[in-house]
């Protein structure tokens, strides 16, 4: 039985070709059998009749005498005649016959040809229905790898916070404590934050790809938010931030703790991979019923190729020990949250006429609130 795929459109014109041939040769066939009949009994009809006309003439001429021209005749249109019509008969039947050999080769080619295609399409199907099921399982498996995860991440978030209202707890009466004691329990408070900030992303990077995230969009007023994540983010730090918002902007329409986890991370990053004493510039204006929110830096600055690969998962742009902590989870997740808000996130880079730090800029375009009127 054929196995052709039925949607396939050329390995059904293979069949309508297969076919055709088949009737071509049966045809053909037939017209051979034909020429072999009247290959002899067209020239011996000819012959005879050739012969009768030629006795009947002369015979009515009264001049039937076997001499030179009477005999000339029969030997011309009763021997010679039939004779080429009988080679030229021949010769068509050659013609088909050779036609028929041709046709024949083409057809055994075609049938070896139709096999190998029957093969073949069983071994894609074969390998078809392997991928399918690996990807069953892997797909699985990704699945129990996330439950997993977030299993773990919520098992650890209860004693983590457990520990980091103690840590809080003994840090109000760090003043009392040696040195020594006080200096360990800052590690210690730093390492618990750190901890923790980990697993609260590894729990967003699992509720996000189970599309668990409850985003709620509202109004959201655009320099309050920034001044609030960067508040946040700089007060451990001696970095000042340089503000450009264009006053008056309309309020975007956004989810307002995830817009603010998105911009502390971009701050917190801006802070992280810039050298010191160099200001983060914070700017925020309109464009075409967008708000265009940018965070510039005076850092390494990120290159063509790495910005392909930036909002990847666990991607770090430079992993070695003297690169600041993180996870590569943070531009990823950042990314996610845009888009689940209607958004986009972009970087330019460089920013700056400065080889050493030529700076890049993370920026963000977060549709405004249409006024009613608008919409209509
Ligand atoms: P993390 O900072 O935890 O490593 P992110 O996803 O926030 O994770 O960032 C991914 C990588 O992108 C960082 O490791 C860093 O190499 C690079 N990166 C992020 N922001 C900047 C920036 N402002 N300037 C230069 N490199 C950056």
């Amino acid at each position: 039985m054929s196995q052709s795929c039925p949607r396939c459109i050329s390995c059904r014109e293979y069949g309508y070709n297969t076919i055709i041939m088949k009737k071509k040769i049966s045809a053909l066939m037939s017209n051979s059998r034909n020429l072999v009949i009247i290959q002899w009994s067209i020239p011996a009809a000819l012959a005879v009749s050739a012969i009768l006309v030629e006795l009947l003439e002369h015979k009515l001429e009264g001049d039937l005498h076997f001499d030179g021209l009477f005999l000339v005749e029969l030997l011309t249109f009763g021997f010679f005649g039939p004779l080429i019509v009988a080679g030229i008969i021949i010769y068509l039947r050659r013609l088909v016959s050779d036609e028929l050999k041709m046709a024949h080769e083409l057809q055994v080619l075609n049938e070896k040809l139709e096999a190998r295609v029957e093969e073949r399409t069983a071994e894609l199907e074969k390998s078809n229905n392997e991928l399918l099921q690996a990807n069953t399982e892997l797909m699985k498996l990704d699945e129990l790898k996330s439950e997993f995860v977030s299993l773990v991440s919520h098992e650890l978030r209860a004693p983590l916070t457990a520990l980091n209202g103690g840590l809080e707890v003994a840090m109000q009466s760090a003043d009392t404590l040696p040195e020594k004691s006080r200096e360990v329990l800052e590690i210690m408070v730093g390492e618990s934050n750190r901890l923790t900030a980990f697993v609260q992303s590894i729990l967003d990077v699992s509720r996000l790809d189970a599309g668990q995230m409850d985003i709620v969009l509202g109004p959201v007023a655009v320099r309050p938010l920034m001044e609030q994540a960067a508040s946040v983010v700089l007060a451990s730090t001696q970095r000042e931030a340089d503000w450009h918002i264009t006053p008056d902007l309309p309020p975007v329409l956004a989810d307002e703790t995830y817009l603010e986890q998105v911009a502390r991370n971009l701050i917190r990053n801006a802070d992280k991979y810039s050298k010191k004493n160099r200001p983060i510039h914070i700017c925020a204006s309109l464009e075409n019923n967008h708000v265009r929110i940018g965070i510039k830096d005076h850092g390494p600055g990120i290159n063509a190729i790495q910005r392909e690969h930036i909002f990847d998962r666990f991607t770090r742009l430079n992993n070695n020990e003297s690169a600041p902590p993180g996870w590569g989870l943070g531009l990823y997740l950042s990314q996610k949250l845009i888009a689940a808000q209607n958004g986009k996130i972009e970087i330019l880079s460089p920013i700056w006429d400065d080889e050493e730090n030529p700076g890049s800029e993370f920026y963000l375009f977060l549709p405004i609130v249409q006024a009613p009127e608008e919409l209509t």
